[in-house]
């Protein structure tokens, strides 16, 4: 007797990017780890992925999980690239702790990678020990599938485990290994790692790949590596506007941190903002506040214009007219953002035609909101209440998260000129406002409660956490809480660096 599950019960993969050639990676397996335990197998994920979570649960498949078993079909790699780190030019960075197993194809037949993140060195690890500890894998699967839920482009959580291991930070910490789902890993950084090294021909075959696996549409435009850029640009465009719209702060847009296709990926020192203001950072490595909130739309154009330069090669042959052609595709930014960015803002105010004014009735109230430290979540999931044309009620929750709640209802009487005009009934708007305006997104210190829980054993608050923030736009009465800002003594002063 074997205890090897049936075949049809174990993963098919696909391998795609294994089969390039070996400059795009270093073969690498899994370094095996003492005494895996499961702590969470995303069982909605597992069946969208055509995986048995019966498999994954059982002692081979959280073997697989930890880096002790290689599954049949896996070609274990880590993936070589470069990055600008804070602006920083770093020549080569790479997996130095992500292992990709592979690639599997999901129910609607769409790639994906399967990565174990935290599972030993390989050839990119610099100084580093190649290892994750149990914080960042858990705020990593609670804020990727947070993000998810509210409907965020983004890497999914599969599975976490514990190693059994201590991983050495400021201490010692409980090691975790987090199983990682991506539409791709290619990054900005991917691209400059051979642009740097003049290598076009090896630029060739990654954009090319990259536009077989991400922008199939592009194959077949005029110049395919113009329409690579175009549509990167849009998506990144499209996905800064959405964290603008939830608070979200990335925390380290750094080239090698900005995935081609658009998705959000490595959560580090990331935070949805409480009170809103723009300026706000919670890095304690971003001192000069580079990837602040309201910086994110011109560091995301300062990535794509890295990205652009690598693409010139490939973009036409004679340079000048390259760098034309690029430039143009990146003027379209700001305006392609803009766009994005107001058509977010126009739906939480619940707007559903356009105006010229609205612009400036949106950044009215985040301006107001600035100035009267309002919580931005609960002030944009609350804004439904105030459809109607009653008197504004003195005890309305809203008002009271303005320091100066008079301030507010002058901004309210605006806002209900402008909705007199919408055409939609009031209970039509209502439920399309709570469609978009969560109640609930990971609050920075209930990620670090249910961190320091865990690390003490108790996983019951990231269980709960990651129940509550499925469905962030239901009310959830008996969850009431998770909705409200911290105390000031709750405040979460930094986050970690997340490593
Ligand atoms: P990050 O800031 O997490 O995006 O990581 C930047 C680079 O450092 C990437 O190349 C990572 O693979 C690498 N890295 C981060 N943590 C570790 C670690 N503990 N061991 C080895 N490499 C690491
Ligand atoms: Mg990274």
């Amino acid at each position: 007797m074997h205890s090897n599950p049936p075949p049809s019960t174990q993963i098919v993969f696909d391998n795609s990017y294994a089969q390039l050639p070996g400059q795009f990676h270093a073969r690498q397996n899994p370094t095996a780890v003492s005494s895996p335990a499961l702590i969470k197998v995303n069982e909605r994920l597992a069946h969208d992925l055509n995986l048995d979570v019966n498999y994954l649960t059982s002692p081979t498949g959280v073997q697989m999980l930890a880096g002790n078993h290689v599954p049949q079909g896996s070609d274990p790699i880590a993936m070589a690239y470069a990055g600008h780190q804070f602006g920083n030019w770093v020549p080569q960075l790479g997996d130095g702790r992500a292992i990709l197993l592979g690639e599997v194809l999901d129910r609607d037949g769409a790639r994906v990678d399967l990565q174990l993140k935290g599972a030993g060195r390989t050839r990119y690890s610099r100084n580093g020990d190649g290892r994750a500890w149990l914080g960042p894998v858990l705020r990593e699967y609670v804020v990727s599938e947070a993000m998810a839920a509210l409907n965020i482009p983004t890497t999914r959580a599969l599975a976490c485990v514990t190693t059994g291991e201590h991983v050495l930070r400021e201490e010692a910490f409980p090691g975790a290994v987090l199983t990682r789902v991506a539409q791709g890993h290619i990054r900005v950084g991917t691209f400059e790692y051979f642009a740097a090294r003049g290598d076009t021909p090896s630029l060739r075959i990654l954009a090319d790949y990259a536009i077989d696996r991400f922008y199939p549409d592009a194959r077949d435009a005029p110049a395919p590596h113009l329409s690579l850029l175009k549509s990167v640009l849009a998506r990144q465009a499209e996905l800064i506007a959405k964290w603008m719209g939830v608070g979200f702060i990335h925390g380290v847009m750094n080239t090698d941190n900005m995935s081609v296709v658009g998705e959000t990926i490595d959560y580090g020192p990331c935070a949805f903002i409480d009170a809103y203001h723009p300026q706000t950072v919670f890095s304690y490595i971003d001192q000069m506040g580079r990837y602040a909130y309201a910086n994110q739309p011109d560091m995301g154009k300062w990535n794509l214009t890295r990205f652009a330069s690598t693409l010139l090669p490939l973009v036409h042959p004679d340079e000048d007219a390259a760098v034309d052609m690029a430039q143009d595709a990146l003027d379209t930014f700001r305006d392609v953002f803009a766009d994005a960015w107001t058509a977010i803002f126009r739906a939480k105010l619940g707007l559903s035609m356009q105006e010229d004014e609205d612009p400036a009735l949106i950044q009215g109230l985040l301006d107001l909101m600035a100035e009267n430290q309002a919580d931005f979540t609960q002030t944009f999931r609350g804004l439904s209440g105030l459809l109607g044309s009653e008197a504004i009620p003195e005890n309305n929750p809203v008002r009271g998260l303005f320091n100066d709640p008079s301030a507010f209802d002058g901004w309210v009487n605006m806002w209900r000129v402008r909705l007199a005009r919408e055409t939609r009934s009031e209970p039509d708007m209502r439920s399309e406002m709570r469609a978009v305006n969560p109640a609930y997104i990971p609050r920075n210190h209930r990620v670090e409660k249910m961190i320091t829980a865990a690390v003490d054993g108790d996983f019951s608050f990231f269980d709960r956490l990651l129940d509550v923030l499925s469905r962030p736009f239901d009310d959830q009465p008996q969850f009431a809480s998770y909705q409200t800002p911290p105390k000031p003594s709750e405040v979460v002063q930094q986050t970690f660096c997340g490593t």
